[in-house]
């Protein structure tokens, strides 16, 4: 119930940009090995793995949020709400070792679909830092 409330909030600022690849896998006009899903948020598999476990966590509602820098107020129950099924997921798929939670920004942390994501990356040793 309360989730609902808080969709009808975020749909008013579902914002006009064009729709990406993930808008596609939300309304499933694009298959994707789904993982979880609820109201707010998806978890899917990544297509092109960087690591034995990657999955992608999304909000379904973009509501403005192409990427992390746009991120307002009104967002942080959402980006909480992401994070929160990111863990989850990890212990869905069996991550008691540990895993990495990436978010790329802009050019320069080299997003590619804009699109808000957050990237879990585990089932193995990981090496630190990234490039
Ligand atoms: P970014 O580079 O924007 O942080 O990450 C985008 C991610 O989306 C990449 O890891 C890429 O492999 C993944 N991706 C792109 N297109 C698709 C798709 O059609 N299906 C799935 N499951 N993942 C995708």
């Amino acid at each position: 119930e309360q989730l609902n409330a808080q969709e009808a909030i975020l749909k008013g600022m579902q914002d006009s940009t064009e729709p990406t690849i993930f808008d596609k896998i939300v309304s499933k006009e694009i298959p994707a090995t789904v993982l979880y899903e609820d109201n707010l948020a998806m978890a899917f598999k990544d297509v092109n793995p960087v690591a034995k476990t990657h999955f992608l966590v999304i909000p379904k509602i973009k509501a403005g949020l192409s990427q992390l820098s746009k991120a307002n107020e009104d967002h942080k129950m959402l980006l909480g709400h992401c994070m929160y099924v990111a863990q989850m997921v990890a212990k869905q798929e069996k991550l008691e070792k540990g895993f990495r939670v990436v978010i790329n920004d802009g050019v320069d942390g080299c997003q590619s679909v804009y699109h808000l994501h957050l990237h879990v990356i585990g089932g193995q040793q990981l090496s630190w830092p990234p490039g």
